[in-house]
């Protein structure tokens, strides 16, 4: 516990020294010697979770009061009193200060900079009594819509005119959830796309709604939440749905985290930090596309929102269902393990069958002739005339936006790299743009070589908008749409995209994996992958699984109208054929997949059957950031159970002028790994103050790539 002396001269000096010490969670700078808590004055005791205004230096700042029992206040230090207390609010209860404890602590993050970090930030700007008005306003509009004669939700589980019946499968799971819940372990819901997870969720949500219950629903992306959250809307009038995501406006978030942390909302639905709702009735949380890596925090406190998911629940005696098509390697891993319970959903709803998937050997294509480019095969444009004809879509996944990954100088070998990073800058046609996608540093196209002056430089390599364009001539009467990052820049521009694709105003659609994720689109009967391989050689090990996920997924496009899935296909160029990968992918056999990559997982010693973490550090010059790595493995030196390595460049080592250096940290034990790092992370605060050269560095726990 950290004492704040009283500055001398401050206005409260001669205040009464009777009243309370109370330890509060502030924000102070990450990884200072201040661990988060600091003792005040209190007139009178406060409950722990109180929200309060303390001062801290000369500034006010936000606080939230932890303990009510701080230490003993040494001889002669006079504490600070607390500032105003937002009593119109009432205290975040103990389950949602242990998740923020645990976060904190697991993530090596200061607690009372996650504990503010996870409130919305206009909390910070009222007082207590523009408060007060906040929650009286929403305490009349919740008061008028009861009043209001809405259809009373259905309590009781009597299926609504509205509800679908339940497949066998549907119905099996959700009885088998129902003893899962008892036991409370979580509960890993595994279906094919198209087979009805959501309607799961619908009718477990039922029944925490109606034994008085909080429900939380965490999607990996913004974009998915208008559909579900109509669903839901749908599903439960007059129930108070909240969502929780970046997307909205301060006021918006504020009025949502209110409505649950008052207990009004009954559904919360939102993106990961909504893991750190407030929710005093909390009594489920799903976690739908839990394999999705948006569910990480990519900066600040690098938390895995699945996995502080799951041990809210426990910690909160929640139900906690993780759904997905293709899950996670770690949640299988545990479902195998039993620690999961594991439900199946094989079958598409309607009976529609998966796609069937052909493997198209590139190696042993004709030559395209001299100077042509092979773009599709013959037999891919082929199925393709043939959806035009029969007024049906394709959809071609290709993972890389622009129009070239680079442009190249044939005279002279210039390629377009970034001058800030160790990149190529990506060629926009569309705009004539070199564009640096790691830094965004962007220039018009050169009219010549800007080496030696040559005026033939061209485009290696293929991006969306090459696709999209070369399509144009190789399918001349087809309407050619794209959806990636840079079509759908702009607010509404996506809505519009795939509401031109559901209204049929698009033949063939061009997209990144943004298109793979959870779009219902009726129409498509053909999924192809253009260019899928690169995946299989990543140095990143999860690049197979991603690989995996998203063929998957993007599949499960194909043929959700079941008139149509028996003709639906999905077709994947590749120069490896006999790739396991695409093996399983051809049986859509995910368990084959599963084993063989858990397989290699263990044998390299990865997770799950190893905990990582990677300390990362970015300086001007490569040397000061190893410099560092390499003095911060020398104080890792003494603990034991943990295997320090040296430190490494990441793929793309310089990004804007600034030089990165990871060094990878692994144990078999969590534990042994959390005890390493809760003694070693304080002290590089230190050692980085001898270290100049360092300008960041960072710990990241379970980290998604290496
Ligand atoms: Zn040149
Ligand atoms: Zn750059």
């Amino acid at each position: 516990m950290n004492k704040v002396p009283e500055e001398s001269g401050a206005s409260d000096a001669g205040a009464d020294d009777a009243g309370t010490t109370l330890a509060v969670a502030v924000e102070t700078p990450r990884h200072s010697a201040v661990g988060g808590l600091l003792d005040y004055r209190a007139a009178t005791p406060l409950p722990p979770g109180t929200l309060l205004r303390v001062p801290l230096g000369r500034r006010d700042v936000p606080g939230i009061v932890w303990g009510g029992a701080a230490s003993a206040t040494p001889a002669g230090v006079e504490l600070r009193a607390v500032g105003e207390v937002l009593s119109a609010l009432p205290p975040l209860n103990e389950a949602w200060r242990d998740l923020v404890a645990f976060a904190a602590g697991y993530y090596q993050r200061g607690l009372g900079e996650l504990a503010l970090a996870v409130l919305p930030p206009e909390l910070r700007k009222l007082d207590n009594t523009q408060l007060v008005r906040r929650v009286e306003k929403l305490q009349r509009t919740a008061a008028a819509a009861s009043d209001t004669p809405t259809p009373t939700p259905t309590p009781t589980p009597t299926p609504g005119p509205d509800r679908p019946a339940l497949s066998p499968e549907q119905a099996a799971a959700l009885d088998a959830l129902a003893q899962a819940e008892a036991s409370s372990r979580p509960t890993l819901l595994w279906g094919v796309t198209g087979s009805g997870k959501t309607e799961v969720y619908l009718r477990t949500a039922e029944r925490a709604l109606a034994a008085g219950h909080q429900v939380l629903v965490l999607v990996p992306e913004i974009n998915l939440t208008p559909q579900l959250e109509a669903r839901f809307a749908e599903r439960f009038p007059g129930r108070v749905l909240a969502s929780l995501h970046s997307a909205l406006t301060p006021a918006q978030r504020l009025r949502h985290w209110l409505q649950a942390h008052l207990g009004m909302a009954d559904l919360v639905l939102g993106t990961r930090l909504a893991v750190f709702a407030s929710m005093p009735r909390l009594g489920l949380i799903v976690v739908d596309e839990e394999h999705d890596p948006s569910f990480k925090q990519q900066e600040g406190a690098r938390y895995s929102a699945r996995d502080l998911a799951v041990w809210r629940g426990r910690r909160e005696g929640a139900a906690v269902l993780l759904g997905s098509a293709t899950p996670s390697l770690e949640t299988w891993a545990h479902a195998e393990a039993g620690r999961y319970c594991r439900l199946t959903l094989a079958a598409r709803i309607g009976g529609g069958a998966m796609p069937r998937v052909r493997l198209v050997d590139m190696g042993v294509l004709p030559s395209p002739g001299a100077g042509q480019e092979r773009v599709l095969a013959p037999g891919l444009l082929k199925a393709m005339e043939e959806r035009l004809a029969r007024g049906e879509q394709s959809l071609l996944l290709l993972n890389r936006r622009g129009y070239a990954p680079v442009l190249h100088c044939g005279a002279c070998a210039w390629k377009s790299g970034c001058p800030h990073c160790s990149a190529w800058r990506v060629f926009h046609k569309l705009d004539r743009t070199l564009r640096c996608h790691h830094c965004g540093f962007t220039e018009r196209v050169p009219r010549a070589c800007p080496e030696c002056g040559n005026l033939d430089i061209a485009p290696i390599g293929r991006g969306t908008e090459k696709l999209q364009e070369q399509l144009t001539h190789l399918l001349p009467t087809a309407r050619i749409g794209r959806i990636d990052a840079d079509s759908t820049r702009g607010v509404g521009r996506l809505e519009q995209e795939l509401a031109a694709v559901h209204a049929g105003e698009v033949d063939v659609l061009v997209g990144t994996q943004m298109v793979a994720k959870g779009h219902d689109f009726r129409r498509i009967t053909l999924v192809a992958a253009v260019n899928p391989d690169s995946a299989l050689f990543s140095s990143d090990f999860r690049a197979p699984e991603r690989l995996f996920a998203l063929l998957m997924q993007a599949g499960g496009r194909a043929g959700r109208d079941a008139a149509q899935a028996a003709a639906s296909e999905m077709w994947v160029q590749t120069w490896h054929p006999q790739h396991a990968l695409y093996a399983a992918l051809q049986r859509h056999d995910f368990t084959a997949f599963a084993a063989s990559q858990l397989a290699e997982r263990r044998a390299a010693g990865l997770p799950p059957y190893a905990h990582l973490a990677l300390l990362r550090a970015e300086g001007r010059t490569a040397e000061a950031a190893g410099a560092f790595l390499n003095a911060a493995a020398e104080l890792a030196a003494e603990h034991a159970g943990v295997t320090v390595y040296p430190p490494v460049p990441p793929p793309v080592s310089r990004v804007a002028d600034v030089e990165r250096m990871q060094m990878l940290v692994e144990s078999p034990s969590r534990a042994a790994l959390q005890r390493m790092l809760a003694a070693w992370v304080p002290g590089l605060q230190a050692l980085r103050s001898v270290h100049k050269g360092v300008l960041r560095w960072a710990v990241d726990v379970d980290p998604l790539a290496i």
